[in-house]
């Protein structure tokens, strides 16, 4: 195996704990080990599976894949992406965990684009994803890992940024896994999300409007917001963005598409909020 796959987990028992027996995880030879021998083989893409209790995903939706690629790779997302990074910069970090990194666009971005040192890991329960995530990082410098959110094999106290980007939170294991003067950076959809998708469908949806009301209260119950800022953009869309777009967008997943004009829909809004939270009891 190339041996630079297997170098970025070098430091792993600084960060890294045994999703078994909680114990520290060291790099020897090929894989993670801790004290009581319970072993993790980097795999020859270079990541780790930490996952115990393997639930069988839904198949990988190769078109769904690709059309999300088009859309961020050509730049939709980029202002939201540039705040992440602005935040990175400067603040002193060096340990960050992206949370549910899906097919890795953020954590391979950051990893290089950011001025900072960073040292990053990346998680998704979805095997498949993370494949795809280690084929974009051509320098190797992610820690890519197969993990469940809800029991995180990350030792207390170890990291100092949390990106939790339009995926579900933990406050529990992030509270644990946080050092006392770490951020959490949540990143939120905006009541103006998608909004020329939803004006176009609004007579379909169960509800017109959506609201992010119930998951910032839902924060605030566990961390303390320092900054919360809006991050929006609209851009114009070319006819395969827009075919991309709206096969790509869950809201639609249920609805008739058939019966809908797109074709007029010229541009779309990305809309988010950013919040940074710090912890209530350092
Ligand atoms: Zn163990």
């Amino acid at each position: 195996m190339n041996n630079d796959k297997i170098k970025r987990f070098e430091n792993a028992d600084e960060t890294f704990r045994c999703p078994i027996c909680r114990s520290y995880l060291k790099l020897k030879e090929k894989s993670l080990k801790c004290e009581n021998n319970h072993s993790f083989d980097i795999a020859k893409q270079g990541y780790i599976n930490l996952l115990m209790n393997s639930k069988k995903q839904k198949l990988y939706d190769k078109s769904s894949f690709e059309n999300r690629r088009l859309i961020l790779e050509n730049g939709f997302y980029d202002h939201i992406l540039k705040e992440i990074l602005l935040f990175l910069n400067n603040n002193s970090i060096n340990k960050v965990l992206d949370i549910g990194c899906g097919e890795g666009f953020y954590s391979n971005k950051i990893s290089q684009l950011s001025s900072r040192a960073l040292e990053i890991f990346a998680f998704d329960i979805a095997k498949d994803s993370i494949v795809l995530a280690t084929k974009e990082d051509s320098d190797r410098s992610v820690k890519w890992f197969v993990s469940d959110l809800a029991d995180l094999p990350i030792q207390n106290s170890s990291i100092d940024c949390i990106l939790d980007i339009f995926s579900p939170a933990n406050y529990n294991e992030f509270n644990r896994i946080l050092k006392d003067d770490g951020f959490l950076l949540k990143i939120v959809p905006g009541e103006n999300h998608l909004k020329e998708i939803r004006a176009r469908v609004k007579d379909k949806l169960n509800k017109e409007d959506y609201s992010n009301k119930d998951v910032i209260n839902c924060f605030e119950e566990s961390f303390k917001i320092i900054d919360h800022k809006k991050v929006s953009a609209s851009y114009k869309l070319s006819t395969e963005e827009r075919h991309a777009l709206i096969h790509m967008t869950p809201l639609l997943f249920n609805i008739d598409m058939e019966k809908i004009d797109w074709n007029d829909m010229s541009s779309i809004t990305i809309d988010a909020e950013m919040l940074i939270g710090k912890k209530l009891v350092p």
